[in-house]
């Protein structure tokens, strides 16, 4: 994943569920104009709850009795559950294409299916052992000197391997139209430097299993007990010192704390023990302006090069080697590394099975074939064209909106428009899907598990690096089209929705127009406010970060997001624990804006189309109930208290019932008294857009 990008994973939660979905290949809702449509899920209600009471538990009481949190979560969703079917759609089709041998050398099929069975031929990676990386590790035993040893670091990031820094590509911060080398930090085993360096029990435990963990997959790939034991003991002294130069995980995911942008010249007086010179020539990397995130942390891996000796390098270098392959080797390197990195650090209570590991390192590698066999299947034109015109009547009434608005200072509405003009919405797969392995010349075998993967590796970084130095290229997604997530680039501009999150119960191109825009549509809408909110406002139209607000804009957005303040303040989730304003707030105005912009597109389109009363469900009101179950996650009360402490989100009980409190369109559907607890009085209504 490219660092340093400003965009967000979406938690966009899923809907309907229709019951009507099959892995078995046919596509799930073929384009049939005879076809019945669908309504809201009328098995989730509960009909003892009082819509005007409590519409989360009557839009999903039934659903939450029956679809019990899991041991271990603090949440489930009807997301969750379309994650699962996800991977099981996408093993069926590595089954399924595995099953076959006499796919045409090189092509997608070939790629994908004679992966996943090298992985899933366990007797041949088991009798191979450490074998597979016998030569790497000889290469790096014969290292003598600090040349030598950025000879391998070289060769280890020619294959993915992270050691102590990454070259990869990013935007730009300053104008992200341009792609350039991005120098992150990187290469310690743990993830956060407080492993390494606090002193609270818990980090202190985390650390001494870390060291074990090390030893044991030393003396697995053929080291003594001695050798193993102080090649850990080097290993995590060495990795602390790489930890205390690095930034926390908060600064090290803002752009502004890693914005450092300086010429190659610079880098080089930067780091004098660092021959970037070599490092560029070798990677085929122009050496033209780029940028450091980390500059301290870079200085320490320099001072490392002509401080550390050549012993301790060597123990680091086969430690990471070892730590990158480990799960991809023998049965017991997997379990060993499973133990420490699934059990231990993640709590996993199960194995993960054989075939759902196979999964992720085919998807991994090759998501692009593999995902266009699953938009074949799962993702048929209709639903695309369907996703779209939502998107387009969505994009077109917010535009009304901000365009009719009286507190926006005009010169600031028209920034606004223009940045609505140009937002972006990729649905489904690229418009011009890139086809990178095509002439790849990678060979993959059946039998050849480890080295399938350093042949795929190599040839993506190298795709990779040829990108560096080039314009910004939209076709390049962070997910492939195949994933159950979504993303929103603010710098690009532009919201990202992969065929595999546009699924039903989620997005159900068969549903009647009420119930898609009160789900997906209300979700779009949500999203596409972020482009141009309080905080769309710190970057322009190319993604630069510049104000574009006035300070009038900010205090007039203020004063009408003080109503919405004061709405969460007084949501409780048990007595004495209640929301925090602010902290949810811009999210809630999202939410706000997304129910009420895809209400209207409702209006304005069901003058032509009409919608149908479903189940005894007039439009509106199954507008109002798909809305509820979009957003209708259950939660565990401890799962609550955590998420009103940090979360920008508020509960999913009251991101159900907020946005609805405010509209007196919502009233009118469920014929509610005006002091029912779903009605806010006409005084205390909030908009904001
Ligand atoms: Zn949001």
């Amino acid at each position: 994943m490219i660092n340093n990008r400003i965009f967000l994973i979406l938690s966009a939660a899923t809907l309907l569920s229709c019951g009507e979905r099959s892995s078995t290949g046919a596509p799930t809702h073929p384009p049939d104009a005879g076809r019945a449509q669908h309504g809201i899920a009328t098995a989730d209600l509960n009909a003892k709850a009082a819509a005007c009471d409590d519409f989360y538990q009557y839009a999903n009481g039934a659903w939450i009795a029956a679809n019990r949190i899991p041991a271990g979560k603090s949440r489930w969703s009807r997301r969750a559950i379309a994650r699962e079917e996800n991977k099981r759609e996408l093993q069926a089709i590595l089954t399924d294409v595995s099953g076959k041998k006499d796919w045409p050398t090189a092509s997608g099929e070939q790629l994908i299916g004679d992966h996943f069975a090298s992985c899933m031929n366990e007797t041949s990676v088991d009798a191979a052992g450490v074998t597979p990386l016998k030569p790497l590790l000889t290469e790096i035993d014969k290292v003598r000197s600090a040349a030598d040893v950025q000879r391998v670091i070289r060769l280890l990031h020619e294959m993915a391997v992270p050691v102590v820094f990454s070259v990869v590509g990013s935007m730009d911060n300053a104008e992200p139209t341009n792609f350039i080398a991005n120098i992150t930090a990187g290469g310690v085993g743990l993830a956060d430097r407080d492993f390494y360096l606090k002193t609270d029990d818990k980090f202190v435990r985390t650390l001494q299993k870390y060291r074990l963990h090390v030893a044991r997959i030393f003396k697995l790939s053929g080291m003594s007990d001695a050798q193993a034991e102080k090649g850990a003991a080097d290993v995590v002294a060495f990795e602390k010192r790489l930890a205390d130069a690095s930034l926390d995980g908060a600064h090290a995911a803002d752009p502004a704390a890693t914005d450092h942008k300086m010429t190659f010249a610079q880098l080089q007086q930067l780091t004098p023990h660092i021959d970037w010179i070599g490092y560029f020539d070798a990677a085929k990397l122009p050496r033209v302006d780029l940028n450091v995130a980390e500059p301290k942390f870079l200085q320490q891996v320099d001072k490392e090069l002509s401080a550390t000796s050549v012993a301790v390098w060597k123990s680091y270098l086969a430690w990471r080697l070892l730590d990158s392959a480990a799960p991809f080797l023998s049965r017991p390197f997997v379990d060993e590394s499973a133990d420490f990195s699934e059990a231990f650090l993640k709590g996993a209570t199960e194995k993960k099975p054989r075939a759902v590991s196979c999964l992720e390192s085919t998807d991994e590698l090759f998501g692009e074939p593999l995902a266009r066999k699953y938009v074949a299947l799962h993702f048929p034109p209709a639903a695309k064209a369907k996703a779209q015109e939502v998107a387009r009547s969505m994009l077109a009434v917010l535009k009304e909106d901000v365009d009719k608005l009286t507190w926006m200072d005009p010169q600031t509405k028209k920034q606004a428009l223009e940045k609505l003009a140009t937002y972006n919405v990729q649905i489904g797969y690229p418009d011009n899907w890139p086809d990178k392995w095509k002439d790849s010349a990678v060979a993959i075998h059946r039998d050849t598990f480890w080295e399938n993967i350093v042949a795929a590796r190599k040839y993506t970084i190298a795709i990779g690096r040829k990108q560096i130095g080039k314009p910004t290229d939209r076709n390049l997604w962070q997910l492939t089209p195949s994933s159950p997530d979504a993303y929103l680039d603010l710098q690009l501009n532009e919201i990202v929705l992969p065929a595999g999150f546009l699924q039903p119960p989620l997005f159900d191109p068969n549903a009647t127009d009420a119930v898609i825009y009160g789900s997906f549509g209300a979700g779009l809408a949500h999203d596409m406010t972020h482009s141009i909110d309080a905080g769309g406002a710190d970057l322009d139209l190319l993604g630069r970060p510049k104000n574009w607000w006035t300070d009038k804009d900010r205090s007039a957005f203020q004063q009408r997001g003080q109503c919405v303040v004061d709405q969460y303040e007084g949501y409780f989730i048990e007595p004495g624990i209640h929301h925090n304003g602010k902290l949810v707030l811009s999210e809630s105005i999202g939410d706000l804006t997304g129910v009420r912009i895809a209400y209207r597109t409702l209006e304005k389109s069901v003058v032509f189309h009409p919608v149908p009363t479903l189940d005894g469900f007039t439009p509106e009101q199954q507008f109002f109930i798909a809305w509820g179950q979009y957003r209708g996650d259950a939660m565990t009360l401890e799962g609550q208290r955590q998420l009103v402490k940090s979360d920008p989100h508020p509960t999913p009980k009251y991101r159900v019932i907020g946005p609805l409190a405010n509209m007196p369109e919502f009233q009118h559907a469920f014929s509610c008294q005006t002091d029912a607890p779903m009605v806010r009085p006409p005084d205390r209504r909030c908009a904001v857009w």
